[in-house]
């Protein structure tokens, strides 16, 4: 009984997100700009031709060394806010692999 319970509520929020989110469809680049989330703006990668937005920072460096890869401009920014609204962040804890061999050596 307590598993379909907590069955109809997952669908109840997943409804609710699906009704939230279809209306992000509906608005225009600038719009979608204008809405908040937590992740820098998506930037054109000339080599891939894919718009990337960095989800992680290294927490030695600063550098940015993980991204999601998108299409187009728009879905970038649709994937960022629907991923904030989900309660995703940046990650900031993690290290980059360079700064870590870097780190390790110094410590050696
Ligand atoms: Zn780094």
């Amino acid at each position: 009984m307590l598993k379909k319970e907590r069955a109809d509520a997952e669908i109840k929020d997943l409804k609710k997100n699906l009704v939230e989110f279809s209306w992000l469809i509906s608005m225009s680049d600038e719009e979608l700009k204008d809405q908040y989330n937590e992740f820098p703006a998506p930037e054109l990668n000339r080599k891939t031709n894919m718009w990337e937005t960095t989800t992680a920072f290294c927490s030695l460096g600063g550098c940015e060394y993980r991204h999601r890869a998108n299409k187009t401009e728009r879905e970038a920014l649709i994937q960022s806010i629907v991923a904030t609204k989900l309660g995703e962040k940046t990650d900031t804890n993690g290290t980059c692999p360079e700064c870590y061999r870097e780190y390790m050596r110094d410590s050696i």
